[in-house]
């Protein structure tokens, strides 16, 4: 059976992914805008379960943007040393509050522009704080957001703001923080990086699977790794 036409799909996708993940948030645990935008920052190459780990400690000890740029970045990162890259992070947290305090009286933005001015913020950053922090639809485009709109065929790109403006045109505006939401869940749970559970999937139905079979027969040809 072939598929509908790309425009038939989304609205389909979309109703598909609300049904099996009705409840769609960030997994960052936070309670400011400030602790969003930092837990996000952490968040790049690492897992959320990991920075939820590290941030009750780290927003104890740095409650508000003065904390921070009264400290030092060689201690914010004995706070946050487990989630990768943390002195580039560190430097950034750093940097981003004295910013806040300079440019925004100490207090988070809530426009993309302001916000990808402030140091260690990119539009993943900003879509998160916008969409999660703000209420202000954003699409992010994480790696579970962008290999799962390639194989569903709603981009072609592996750059992740090329996908994000694809995607831009593809949903409507009030559902884009849901939308990556639940790409998200359904990333980590079905659409694995690997193999993915194409088998008994929600959306298999409206799903091309761009890229799938080759990878999995790339996977069977390899010579086994000799014992
Ligand atoms: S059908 Fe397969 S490739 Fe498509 S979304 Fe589901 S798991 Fe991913």
């Amino acid at each position: 059976m072939s598929l509908p036409r790309l425009k038939e799909r989304v609205p389909l996708l979309m109703a598909a992914l609300e049904a099996n993940y009705p409840l769609s948030a960030t997994a960052l645990d936070f309670t400011t805008t400030l602790e969003l935008a930092v837990a996000t920052i952490l968040s790049a190459q690492c897992t959320d379960i990991r920075v939820n780990l590290v941030t009750p400690a780290l927003f104890a000890r740095f409650p508000t943007v003065h904390d921070y740029a009264a400290s030092t970045p060689a201690e914010i990162e004995g706070y946050v040393k487990t989630t990768g890259l943390f002195r580039n992070k560190a430097k950034n947290i750093h940097a981003f509050a004295v910013a806040i305090i300079k440019d925004h009286a100490g207090e988070v933005p809530c426009t993309m522009d302001e916000l990808l001015a402030l140091p260690g913020v990119g539009r993943k950053t900003a879509n998160v704080v916008l969409g999660d922090g703000f209420g202000v639809p954003g699409i992010t485009v994480d790696t579970h957001v962008g290999r799962l709109s390639r194989r569903l065929g709603l981009t072609k790109h592996a750059d992740a703001v090329k996908a994000e403006f694809d995607l831009m045109r593809l949903i409507p505006q009030p559902e884009w923080t849901h939308f990556s939401h639940r790409m998200i869940l359904h990333g980590r749970a079905v659409c694995v990086a690997r193999s993915p559970r194409c088998d008994g999937c929600p959306v298999a139905a409206v799903c091309p699977k761009r890229g799938v079979e080759t990878k999995v027969v790339a996977r069977l040809r390899r010579p086994p790794v000799p014992e």
